[in-house]
């Protein structure tokens, strides 16, 4: 795996800027793959991790930065947790850690550095500096992945009775004996609704 300075450089490149999130989430993810034994998680151990992040703010780029886990390859997976933590699952061993930064790391970094004003920079310069026990709370978990959530799944595709839209397996509501879309299934649910379209003549 590529040192801290080389993953950052990466990070900034994905994220457009770095700051004190970058710093924290390429922290957790190279203490993740570390505690699997996963030294190349974007080479040849592409396929042994899985990655559930627990908020969308900056570290979470820079965790996919790192472990190479995506969205679209089903390799990262996000519960809407507001948490500023990280499960790391390796699909070969089963085993799984769950890295969570403590609260405390920002007081942490105040004191390394009281002589910067901006928190920021403090932040930034002290997650670089501070060592892993300090920003990091971890532990041994379990993790039962459904075998749809697995990367390279197939399963049947369903087509929507309303609205003829395509679904993934396991995805579509059975109703009677038809299969809808969860957008057609629950309308009140949906997190858009339609507009009433407007046609100029
Ligand atoms: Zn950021
Ligand atoms: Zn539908």
């Amino acid at each position: 795996m590529q040192n801290l300075d080389e993953l950052l450089k990466e990070a900034e490149i994905a994220h457009g800027h770095l700051c004190a999130g970058q710093v924290l989430g390429v922290r957790m993810a190279m203490l993740g793959c570390a505690r699997l034994g996963i030294m190349d998680p974007r080479g040849k151990e592409r396929k042994r991790l899985v990655t559930f992040v627990e908020i969308d703010r900056c570290a979470t780029d820079a965790i996919g930065v790192v472990t190479g886990c995506r969205l679209g390859k089903r390799a990262l997976k996000f519960r809407d947790w507001g948490k500023m933590a990280a499960t790391f699952v390796d699909l070969e061993s089963g085993r799984a850690v769950r890295i969570s930064a403590r609260e405390s790391s920002k007081e942490a970094a105040r004191q390394l550095h009281p002589e910067l004003e901006n928190k920021n920079q403090q932040q930034m310069l002290a997650y670089r500096e501070l060592p892993e026990e300090v920003l990091f709370a971890e532990e041994w978990v379990r993790v039962q992945l459904d075998p749809r959530e697995f990367p390279g799944y197939k399963g049947e595709r369903a087509i929507c009775a309303v609205c003829g839209e395509g679904v993934n397996f396991g995805r579509y509501v059975v109703r009677d004996g038809k299969q809808f879309c969860q957008g057609c299934a629950a309308p009140e649910q949906r997190y858009y609704q339609p507009v009433e379209n407007k046609h100029s003549g």
